[in-house]
């Protein structure tokens, strides 16, 4: 894990077992806002002791962006703060997240000693805010990535904790199409210093406009690739050649599932704009 000083008392945390997925921690006096947690408890214990040691105040929220597990599955890490997320949160937590711990759980052992700790405080329209010192945290809504995406901004830096509603290669599969075009503009709008996204590099204040101008190009490329094949008799033939590269953005983002995110995104986004799968001419049994 790596973790880096974004302005004073702000820091965010990088792992680097799990897609490059990105925490943060806004610190005051007295108390710590923790947002999203990190892929493997691991990661997310190494990030508690820095707040311990190197910060020495206790954390009294923690903030998810998300319900997906590598931005949530480390609250129970936290057993002394309130969750904090989008009502949706707690609902898509509710049904989807404790039976994919089940799952997963199976799989991997280092996750036995964990339970999903749903958020103690929503909120659904509008804004939160949290005080923390002289810092006022705004939580918003920004989904596109998913329904239920909030972000984080710490208005006196200008940072904003945008969770996966920006990331180094969209992932829209679980999420909407037009939100996420949307989201993306409104971040460019903001007038940021720096941007912390759910997965990748923070952006500094000068590259805000490009990251946003490649991720709108790249899901405009989708999109044009997506209705091409729709016009085919087989469209999962014509998706199956189109690759990250050509929509531009490189395979090796992401920890190096780029390539498999941008895959699921072209048959994903199929589904959202035909309401069903794309037909390939080639049946596949599994053995
Ligand atoms: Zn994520």
């Amino acid at each position: 894990m790596q973790h880096e000083r974004v302005a004073e008392d702000v820091y965010f945390f990088q792992s680097d077992l799990y897609a490059q997925v990105n925490a943060g921690v806004v610190a005051g006096p007295d108390m710590a806002v923790v947002i999203d947690t990190l892929a493997y408890p691991e990661e997310t214990l190494a990030m508690r002791d820095f707040i311990e040691h190197e910060l020495q105040v206790p954390v009294r929220y923690v903030v998810n962006t998300h319900y997906h597990a590598d931005h949530t599955w480390g609250n129970y890490f936290f057993p002394g703060a309130k969750v904090v997320a989008h009502s949706l949160c707690h609902q898509y937590l509710t049904e989807r997240g404790i039976p994919a711990l089940e799952a997963a759980q199976k799989e991997n052992a280092s996750l036995r000693q964990i339970k999903i700790v749903l958020p103690h405080v929503t909120f659904t329209d509008g804004e939160m805010g949290i005080q923390v010192g002289k810092k006022s945290l705004r939580l918003f809504s920004l989904p596109g990535h998913s329904a239920d995406s909030i972000a984080i901004l710490v208005q006196e830096d200008r940072v904003l904790f945008a969770g996966d509603a920006i990331m180094t290669v969209p992932y829209i599969i679980d999420g909407d199409f037009e939100e996420s075009l949307k989201s993306l503009k409104r971040i460019s709008r903001m007038g940021l210093e720096n941007v912390v996204q759910g997965h990748g590099d923070i952006i500094l204040r000068g590259e805000i406009d490009g990251a946003v101008k490649d991720n709108t190009e790249y899901l405009n490329a989708i999109r044009r690739a997506v209705r091409k094949s729709a016009r085919r008799k087989y469209p999962l033939d014509l998706l199956e050649t189109v690759d990250v590269e050509s929509c531009g953005k490189s395979r090796v983002l992401l920890g190096g599932l780029a390539g498999q995110l941008h895959r699921r995104n072209l048959i994903g986004l199929y589904h959202q704009f035909y309401g069903e799968e794309p037909l390939g001419s080639e049946v596949y049994f599994e053995s």
